[in-house]
């Protein structure tokens, strides 16, 4: 059992007052909160270490760089990557996405087929449709049904020797949805495709595996695990980032330039151009670990715990649907009032210091789906509480009382 209110006072951010009440932050989806190891993480290394990395013989940089990569190899045992050169820094998962689809410019022809879902974010939409514009290739779409789930049948008839590259998240952003990736990757693999797996929206609530996953790439962002902003990784297997260009040229990621040719760094180095963020990279590393301290297994127990209180407290409220009512949900709920937009319910419970997001949360065709402008999305992490939640459900009735 977690004692969530120890919990809470690692995170400075949770006494703080909005609006002159007290934050209930419920936002989570857009951004977690950070703990006070990770902004003191980030205030040591420019008090004692800030140098540029993989360049001077001086000890600073040697120090600055060692920290860089002690932070990679733990992201690499977090993610149970083969190598650490795998482990790519990025600055979130829109740059590891477009990494990517900017590399398969140079493989796809034509008439191939690139499939995303129906469930999926923007960052994990117009990076796919630029490179089918560039290449010419066709951008297929998973369906989902009511309950916000991917219709696998669907899926696997959209399946054929034409699909190279198939997209999907590990999670929803606007649901909550968990898909079933595994399944979905061995699926793609027997029609010979690779499969991207955007995994912002599951890193906050789980460890993946990526070698049982078995996915060819794998991007999250920093900032959504308690990790500092502008940061993240592109996990990508050996062979495939082999095979990929480099996405940016600069400083870093060659072996030699001439004005004849140049020849490229090795991994994960190519990928890697430019002064990174360096602290953030670090950072993100401590971030790991203090999730790791709390363990997976205890966040999940409080987060389902949420979850079920949130759906039963909400659905009290008359009028009240919530979308993505499937089996495996992630600690969020999105949901609208009938005939209330939900910017103004959004609006009224800020002014009592809740924070929820309003809006199609960058997933505008799952709105386009269910005809509806956006949704209320309430997204709980493991330093939340059902007092919070009942605060939250009062203030909604209130808010409907006004509106309606
Ligand atoms: N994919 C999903 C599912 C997301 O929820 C988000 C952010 O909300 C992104 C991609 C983009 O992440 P970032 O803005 O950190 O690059």
């Amino acid at each position: 059992m977690l004692d969530i209110q120890k919990i809470r006072a690692d995170f400075p951010i949770l006494s703080e007052k909005v609006n002159g009440k007290p934050l209930i932050y419920f936002d989570n989806g857009a951004t977690s909160q950070k703990p006070q190891v990770v902004i003191d993480a980030e205030a040591k290394y420019y008090q004692e270490i800030n140098a540029n990395i993989h360049r001077g013989v001086h000890t600073l940089s040697q120090l600055a760089t060692d920290a860089y990569e002690i932070s990679r190899v733990k992201l690499q045992h977090h993610i149970n990557a083969k190598f650490s050169h795998e482990v790519l820094f990025t600055s979130g998962t829109t740059h590891g996405i477009n990494l990517v689809a900017n590399g398969f410019a140079s493989i796809l022809k034509p008439g191939d087929e690139v499939l995303v879902s129906s469930l999926e974010h923007h960052s994990n939409i117009v990076p796919w449709q630029m490179l089918c514009e560039k290449t010419g290739a066709v951008l297929k779409v998973i369906p989902i049904n009511e309950e916000g789930e991917l219709i696998i049948s669907e899926y696997e008839s959209l399946l054929s020797d034409k699909t190279k590259i198939v997209t999907v998240n590990h999670i929803s952003n606007a649901l909550g949805v968990i898909n079933p990736v595994k399944e979905m990757i061995a699926k793609a693999h027997a029609v010979g495709a690779a499969v991207l797996i955007d995994g912002a929206q599951a890193v906050p609530h789980l460890k993946p595996d990526v070698q049982d996953l078995d996915c060819d790439f794998y991007a999250f962002s920093g900032h959504k695990m308690c990790g500092p902003t502008g940061t993240g990784i592109l996990f990508g297997k050996e062979e495939w980032l082999n095979k990929l260009p480099p996405y940016q040229g600069g400083g870093e990621m060659i072996k030699e330039v001439t004005f004849e040719k140049t020849t490229y760094a090795d991994l994960p180095h190519k990928f890697e151009a430019g002064t990174p963020n360096i602290a953030g990279g670090i950072v993100l590393g401590t971030a790991v670990d203090y999730l790791n301290n709390i363990g997976f297994g205890n966040i999940q127990l409080q987060e389902n715990k949420l979850l079920e209180h949130a759906t039963k407290r909400l659905l009290e409220i008359e009028g009240l649907r919530i979308y993505g009512n499937g089996k495996n949900k992630a600690s969020v709920v999105s949901f609208n009032i009938d005939g209330i937009h939900p910017y103004d319910i959004g609006s009224i419970i800020d002014k009592l210091g809740i924070a929820v997001r309003t809006g199609h949360h960058c997933a505008q065709p799952i709105m386009n789906f269910f005809c509806i402008p956006g949704t209320i999305r309430a997204s709980f992490s493991f330093y939340n509480t059902k007092e919070e939640i009942d605060v939250m459900v009062e203030a909604i009735k209130k808010a409907k009382t006004m509106l309606s």
